[in-house]
């Protein structure tokens, strides 16, 4: 019998292949192609449209760092906006916080959510369990223009790449709606490409450049997650005024008593100490 492999490319001759152990389902939805595998080292995994969104080896890396780092910058968080994050792995770490009170999820395909209940239980837990979580299928886009001006404390805007429906997650036009539905002082997370290669680089530095048009503080963090395209991957922080260096508060942060295997104190500080290569892309111009 012939391997069956899976690739991603990450630039027309460099590839990321995983070997296949069984391909358990296969859906084309009205938004993109959906297809869930299962593999002796990363477990089960899924992608979307041909691109890996989460495997069961290394989603907590992805989820922690999204989540820890605003908590650990307003302790005080209590109203979250998710857009996108079908499989459920943020909603999951946000609700880890006993403090908060509220998490809207706007996910635009149901069929992500149904499948990841399906195959993905260790992500997709919280989104049947926990009360404090308000599933919206809709567009992330459409939701925020119309959510109430200062409504939220956090938004993590846990999309896919800036093509097909995660397009519009990346235009000015949501990064402003974004900084009207977030309070004095709010906090946008977005999931922020990657610095290394060429076509990823080039989609960090447009969102970085309308994001730091929008908001007064507007940086990056870096995270290494295995499965993603050169490993070394961003998310975007950006707030109305908190710094997420000088204003971490650890102290407050160690009190949520969370038991984490990726994020902490250290790992906070140093994800904001960005190589030179990354600091010069990001002010390139294009
Ligand atoms: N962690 C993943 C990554 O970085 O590749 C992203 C995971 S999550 C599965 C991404 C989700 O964003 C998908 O389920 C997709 O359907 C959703 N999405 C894309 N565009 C959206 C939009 N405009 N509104 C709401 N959700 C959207």
């Amino acid at each position: 019998m012939l391997d069956l492999w899976f690739f991603e490319f990450d630039a027309p001759d460099s590839n990321l292949s995983i070997l296949v152990k069984e391909q358990l389902d296969s859906e084309q939805t009205p938004f993109q192609k959906i297809d869930v595998f299962d593999s002796e080292t990363f477990g089960k995994f899924f992608t979307l449209d041909g691109l890996i969104m989460i495997t069961e080896k290394d989603e907590f890396i992805y989820h922690e760092m999204i989540s820890n780092v605003p908590m650990a910058v307003n302790p005080d968080i209590k109203k979250v906006l998710i857009i996108g994050g079908g499989d459920g792995g943020t909603a999951r770490e946000v609700c880890r916080f006993k403090t908060v009170e509220q998490v809207d999820m706007v996910e635009i395909d149901e069929r992500v959510v149904r499948l990841c209940q399906k195959y993905f239980p260790q992500t997709a837990c919280a989104l049947d369990n926990d009360p404090r979580i308000n599933l919206i299928f809709g567009d992330g886009l459409k939701f925020v223009q119309d959510a109430p001006e200062g409504a939220y404390d956090l938004i993590l805007v846990d999309s896919t790449d800036p093509l097909g429906p995660g397009e519009g997650l990346f235009t000015t036009e949501f990064y402003r709606n974004c900084y009207r539905a977030l309070n004095d002082k709010g906090i946008l997370i977005n999931q922020h490409e990657s610095p290394y290669y060429k076509e990823y680089a080039y989609e960090m530095r447009r969102a970085h450049k309308k994001l730091a048009s929008v908001f007064s503080i507007a940086t990056v963090y870096q995270f290494y997650m295995p499965t993603y395209s050169s490993g070394h991957w961003l998310f975007g922080f950006a707030s109305k005024g908190l710094d997420p260096v000088k204003d971490a508060d650890f102290k407050r942060w160690s009190e949520f008593g969370l038991q984490n295997r990726y994020y902490n104190p250290g790992v906070h500080l140093g994800a904001f100490a960005l190589p030179n290569y990354v600091q010069e892309e990001l002010q390139k111009e294009d």
